[in-house]
């Protein structure tokens, strides 16, 4: 992709969030665009930030690392971890990452906790939730979210902002609002339960399904391919 390229589908994406925001009765800024970025060399990254993006999601560990390295010179970057994460990798990722989307295990999460370096703030995580209730799926259901909330909102390295979730896929904006809605009433219940935590946060959305997610309360969109073109395969 060619950095017109890159630059007619950031502004292709810029305008759909803005009107979907706009549609929604929402503020402009009330939700966040993440570029997922997994698979995308660190040249393409430098140019998404030239043209204003400052957040990156990525799912795999190691790949990240590199584009760390190769990208240290932008000093504002906010690296979000968006994938499956084992218990052996904790330790690089609450060393080197902002934000955790993907939080779905207690284990995962006291880790996290213990190796985050005193002298960082503390790691922003969203705890994942299998919201279309799909077997073999990442995520808790919403029968057991509250009880993985009360032991992160306890972590002392962890800051709880909110939910995140991958719905199931499916074909018109209608159908596709339902899992979204019940993720956002996920969160208000939450809210209700833990006030003491900064719980603000619905990451939810993605390429295919931006607008109804912003519909349904989104405050932060996480948009690899209508971005950055298709993937090939990792
Ligand atoms: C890859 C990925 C995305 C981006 O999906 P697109 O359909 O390419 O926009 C969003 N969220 C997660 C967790 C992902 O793994």
């Amino acid at each position: 992709m060619s950095q017109s390229e890159l630059c007619q589908s950031f502004l292709a994406v810029q305008a759909r969030l803005r009107q979907a925001l706009d549609e929604a009765r929402r503020a402009p800024d009330a939700a966040l665009l993440l570029a997922v970025s997994k698979t995308k060399p660190a040249s393409m990254l430098r140019e998404a930030y030239a043209l204003g993006q400052h957040h990156f999601g990525e799912n795999y560990l190691q790949e990240a690392l590199d584009k760390q390295s190769a990208l240290a010179d932008l000093d504002d970057l906010v690296w979000h971890f968006i994938g499956p994460l084992q218990s052996n990798k904790t330790r690089p990722v609450a060393e080197h990452f902002h934000w955790v989307h993907s939080i779905e295990r207690e284990k995962i999460a006291r880790r996290l906790s213990d190796q985050r370096p005193d002298y960082l703030p503390p790691l922003q995580v969203c705890l994942q939730v299998n919201i279309s209730n799909e077997p073999s799926k990442s995520g808790v259901t919403l029968d057991e979210l509250e009880s993985l909330a009360a032991s992160v909102v306890e972590l002392p390295g962890l800051a709880l902002r909110g939910l995140m979730a991958i719905p199931a896929p499916s074909e018109n904006t209608l159908e596709q609002r339902k899992p979204y809605a019940r993720l956002r009433a996920a969160l208000e219940a939450l809210r209700g339960r833990f006030p003491q935590a900064p719980l603000d946060t619905l990451s939810m959305g993605m390429s295919a399904d931006l607008e109804a997610a912003v519909a349904e309360g989104a405050t932060l969109v996480r948009v690899g391919t209508a971005l950055f073109g298709r993937r090939d395969a990792p």
